[in-house]
């Protein structure tokens, strides 16, 4: 039984990072809004995470313009409860107008009159803007290859939280992107013999010549690129902020005892089947991390910058026995495996969005994060208008570019033709059916 309904000019669906930085621009663009979380103000970084997850990016970078991180040494990596605190104060700030604990269950395009008809779990809202940032990171992805195997016990990163909930035994985590290769070096480190399945990845350095690899993308205008390079579309990044931060590297972790096999390619009942890309997804990974140190010894000379020399940056340690001689096939039973933990991404879940917005593929059809269905937007999402899209620093960024869209869309809507401003009765009778009066 709804409790309300609820008339607003925009209402921003999420309190993650996207819906705060949403809800800061349109206040400061006097836009009336309200932002619904079915949770808490960044749920995600509170619950949705392992526990001792840093950020990947160094305080002074991964924050938003307005606010730094209290008591946090600029170059500190927060915890993911430091973030979400942040998250907290920041929308504190500027007293954000948030009500958590409603869920939005239904999104519908108005018939006859502009706006959206939402269905929450506190009532209607009626609005002539919508705002998904409900974040990209939604539903969990497995690859259908998993095996139904009673033996071993499978999760996905996005369940994972610290070893102490494995079993006894040796673990396979498949992905090596940044969530894969911390849950692995985790594990291991915790004593577990852990398999570390390695597609194609990118692996910047954590820092070279004094400067974190966020700086370098940042100066190398890496951040601002606008679509994914051609051949890089599943190429995902490697990188730690864990334990002060440090430059992943495969062979690095191979010498401390994690055994590196390639792509994940099948099951057969208990034995596993590995792609024999894996010596090829290092060697791409060390030219991206060559690359970068290239580009940025560029960048310092055409600058003139003093920053120190680091030739040491290009020794790369010797290749590991797994690299040398690949392990092709495990089978999990013999080999003590009980676990897998599936570290392989996650995709978004639109299904409460009864609106004519989605690809096929289910994913959202927008230009810069404005959709095809006029009065509906999104925020938040990997490359939405460029790389930083998805991360804490570029999403601001994306949200002041959707805060100017509604902006200019209401003053459309509330312009006047002649004759409305002469019969001011007439008009506002009109206005009344196409425009935000009456409209909170
Ligand atoms: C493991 C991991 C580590 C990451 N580390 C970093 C990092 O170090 N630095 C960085 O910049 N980025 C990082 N990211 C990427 C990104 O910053 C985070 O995923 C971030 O949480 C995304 O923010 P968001 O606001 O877009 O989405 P979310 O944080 O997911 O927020 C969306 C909100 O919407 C709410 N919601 C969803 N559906 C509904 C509904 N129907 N009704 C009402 N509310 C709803 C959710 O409860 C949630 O609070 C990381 C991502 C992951 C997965």
């Amino acid at each position: 039984m709804p409790v309300e309904t609820l008339q607003i000019d925009t209402l921003v669906i999420g309190a993650g990072q996207a819906g705060v930085a949403m809800s800061e621009h349109l206040s400061r663009q006097g836009v009336p809004h309200l932002v619904v979380e079915r949770s808490r103000i960044a749920e995600a970084w509170r619950t949705a995470r392992w526990d001792s997850l840093v950020a990947n990016g160094p305080a002074w970078h991964d924050r938003f313009p307005g606010l730094e991180f209290e008591g946090l040494d600029p170059d500190a990596f927060a915890t993911k409860d430091q973030v979400a605190d942040y998250f907290e104060a920041y929308a504190r700030k500027f007293n954000a107008p948030i009500r958590t604990g409603v869920e939005v269950r239904g999104v519908e395009r108005n018939v006859g009159r502009p706006g959206f008809t939402v269905e929450t779990s506190e009532g209607l809202i009626e609005a002539i803007h919508v705002v998904v940032a409900t974040g990209p990171f939604q539903r969990p992805v497995v690859p259908p290859i998993a095996p139904d195997l009673t033996s071993v016990t499978q999760l996905h990163s996005a369940q994972y939280r610290n070893p102490g909930q494995l079993p006894e035994g040796a673990v396979l985590v498949v992905g090596a992107g940044s969530s894969g290769v911390q849950i692995a070096d985790e594990l291991r480190r915790a004593g577990k013999q852990v398999y570390l399945s390695v597609g194609a990845h990118d692996r910047p350095p954590r820092a070279y010549r004094n400067r974190d690899f966020c700086w370098w993308l940042g100066v190398l205008g890496e951040w601002d690129a606008e679509a994914v390079k051609p051949g890089k579309e599943h190429v995902t990044i490697a990188v730690s902020g864990a334990r002060g931060g440090h430059t992943v590297d495969f062979r690095r972790l191979a010498h401390e005892g994690i055994t590196l096999v390639g792509l994940t390619k099948s099951f057969n009942g208990s034995v596993v089947t590995f792609e024999a890309n894996l010596a090829e997804n290092i060697a791409r990974g060390d030219e991206n991390y060559l690359a970068l140190l290239d580009a940025a010894d560029a960048y310092v000379t055409r600058n003139g910058l003093d920053l120190p020399l680091e030739p040491e940056a290009r020794h790369l340690p010797p290749d590991p026995q797994c690299l040398t001689q690949p392990v092709l096939e495990l089978d999990l039973v013999a080999a003590g495996v009980t676990s897998v933990i599936w570290a392989t991404g996650y995709s978004v879940d639109y299904s409460w969005l009864k609106v004519d917005a989605l690809c096929a593929n289910g994913k959202p059809r927008h230009q810069r994060g404005v959709s095809s269905e006029p009065g509906l937007y999104f925020v938040g999402l990997p490359w939405l208008s460029r790389r930083g899209s998805a991360f804490i620093w570029g999403v601001w960024h994306d949200a002041r570019h959707i805060a100017d869209h509604i902006v200019k869309q209401r003053i459309y809507l509330a312009y006047q033709d002649a004759a409305q401003r002469q019969a001011p009765a007439l008009g506002s009778a009109l206005r009344s059916k196409t425009s935000l009066t009456g409209v909170r």
